[in-house]
């Protein structure tokens, strides 16, 4: 049985009082004029990390970007509330960072889906674009601008995640070095602030809220559109692999890669820990391998690492891939004869994730904890950091990948909110690489404990990896304290709190990331 309170002060008054009552939990729906408040569900309290449990009081099943302006403009009106917001995405956090605490949770699948695709020629500027709105998930978009030959140009690697999810983050892939990451390819946004305003922003027009929340953390406003150029899609994608046994020439070769973008479409990498890490990598790759790594050597743990790049394939041009092919691998010093090559298409290239996802679904090891760090390491500093993080682990018990692939600063663009190592903010160095420690736990085997351990771990190794002698900085990150989040945006930070200060000055939006505790103004004073 729904309650229809239509919207009036007393009617939000209840509400609030509701919201803010002993209980924190609503019972029943809440038809709160237009609004759709309903009782919270496990999904608004869970996500894929598996590590935080925060029930909202209610969540918002809006119908349009009204619905989210009406709650925002009421709740940072009424000074009395200590109420906080969360727009949710896919959920694919790790840390509870799309949570909200006894508060209010807007399911942002629940606006229409709207993809609207703007072939080149139709308009003025002659540029192809997308908009989508912000709870659309990227294979939604991909699938839709491919159906007339178009596609965005810089991914992230897994696709059932949202617009406005990635945005909020960075968004980065092996297309990252060439296009930048996908806050750098967004032409215009539609944000709800935390006061409740709709602005539509691009970087001529309200550009102060467009950086802000370009890697923004949630925490300035709601994307519910976002307009992203777009490229030819290519019909297929040649793909290759290449195995070294040393980390140097992994990186060198990397590096090269990433210096002939005019020549490479996509570049990443791993680290082959282990038979487990070797082959859940293959279940999207479909070649053969001859490769038979020896993970001991001499009582020892031996470590193999493998690099990925990808060359786009359009019909007329597959002689031309075979020779540019053939021609870089002359360049590559990978372990002989242990280059593998397949030619997908270009959805299956993108969304090879997915394929994993399913294998590790159907072994139950999908839904399982997910203790993951990422960092961001300048390229003076990546051989100690992973000598540092390889310390730290036991390769015959890791199950999961550990990614490592080379960026370039000049990609990304320092009004952006997302925190970068201080040597690529300042420019003075060029590359970084993204490592991607994505471990899972299956809870049978390491139970709370060992759990904990492992996030102890995690915590030791990024505080430590940010000291001055490395330099890095952690991807979507999660800090303790409001000190470390100061150090984790350095000399950004008076800038990201200036932004909080004028875009959702009451603190209501994101409380998940655990940066501006609420700000409650008391209607008596
Ligand atoms: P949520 O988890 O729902 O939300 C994340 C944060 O953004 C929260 O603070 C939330 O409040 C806020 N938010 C959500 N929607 C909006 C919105 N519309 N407006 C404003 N704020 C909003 N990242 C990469 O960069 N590259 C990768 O290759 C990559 N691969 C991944 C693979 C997997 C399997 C997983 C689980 C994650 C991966 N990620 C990757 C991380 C991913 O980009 C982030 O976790 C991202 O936040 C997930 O999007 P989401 O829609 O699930 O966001």
């Amino acid at each position: 049985m729904e309650i229809n309170l239509l919207y009036s002060g007393v009617n939000a008054l209840i509400l609030l009082l509701i919201l803010s009552s002993p209980y924190k939990i609503i019972q029943k729906p809440i038809d709160f004029g237009s609004l759709n408040l309903l009782p919270t569900t496990d999904t608004a309290s869970t996500d894929f990390g598996r590590l935080q449990f925060n029930p909202p009081a209610s969540v918002l099943k809006p119908k349009t970007p009204e619905d989210i302006s009406l709650l925002l403009s009421f709740l940072s009106s009424s000074s009395f509330s200590q109420v906080s917001v969360s727009a949710r995405g896919a959920g694919h956090s790790i840390h509870g960072q799309a949570q909200a605490l006894d508060g209010i949770v807007i399911d942002m699948g629940s606006l229409p889906l709207e993809i609207k695709v703007h072939k080149n020629g139709e308009m003025e500027s002659g540029l192809s674009y997308v908009d989508a709105s912000g709870g659309a998930l990227w294979i939604e978009v991909l699938k839709e601008t491919m159906k007339v030959g178009l596609a965005p140009r810089s991914w992230t690697d897994y696709l059932y995640l949202t617009i406005g999810g990635t945005l909020s983050n960075g968004g980065i892939s092996g297309q990252t070095f060439k296009h930048g990451p996908q806050i750098a390819n967004v032409l215009e946004l539609d944000v709800v602030t935390g006061k409740g305003e709709m602005v539509t922003c691009s970087p001529t027009k309200s550009s102060e809220l467009f950086y802000a929340v370009l890697g923004g953390l949630g925490q300035f406003g709601i994307i519910t559109r976002a307009r992203v150029p777009l490229q030819q899609a290519p019909k297929k994608v040649r793909w290759q692999r290449a195995f070294y046994d040393d980390f140097e020439t992994f990186t060198k070769d990397q590096e090269l890669l990433i210096s002939i973008p005019e020549l490479v479409d996509y570049v990443e990498g791993f680290v082959v820990l282990n038979e487990q890490s070797l082959h859940s990598s293959l279940v999207a790759f479909p070649a053969h391998l001859e490769f038979k790594p020896e993970f001991v050597r001499n009582g020892r743990f031996k470590v193999y690492y493998c690099i990925e790049f990808a060359i786009h394939v359009n019909q007329v041009e597959s002689i031309h891939v075979e020779k540019v092919v053939k021609e870089i691998s002359r360049m590559l010093s990978y372990m002989q004869s242990h280059l593998y090559s397949v030619e997908v298409s270009y959805l299956d290239f993108l969304n090879r994730v997915s394929m994993e996802e399913e294998s590790l679904r159907s072994k139950g090891l999908w839904e399982v904890p997910h203790p993951w760090l990422n960092m961001f390491v300048p390229r003076s500093g990546i051989k100690k950091f992973m000598n540092f993080l390889m310390e730290s682990l036991s390769p015959n018990e890791f199950e999961g990948p550990i990614l490592v692939y080379p960026l370039l600063s000049d990609k990304w663009n320092t009004n952006a909110s997302i925190a970068l190592p201080r040597a690529i903010e300042t420019g003075k160095e060029r590359v970084m690489y993204v490592v991607g420690v994505l471990r899972s736990i299956n809870p049978t085997v390491c139970k709370m404990d060992c759990l904990n351990q492992i996030l102890h771990e995690h915590h030791q190794i990024a505080q430590a990896a940010s000291r001055p002698h490395i330099g890095a900085r952690q991807y979507l990150a999660h800090h303790r304290s409001r000190i470390d989040w100061h150090e984790h945006f350095d000399s950004k930070w008076t800038r990201f709190a200036e932004r909080k200060a004028q875009f959702d000055p009451l603190h209501i939006l994101a409380p998940g990331q655990g940066i501006f505790p609420r700000v409650t103004v008391d209607l008596q004073e």
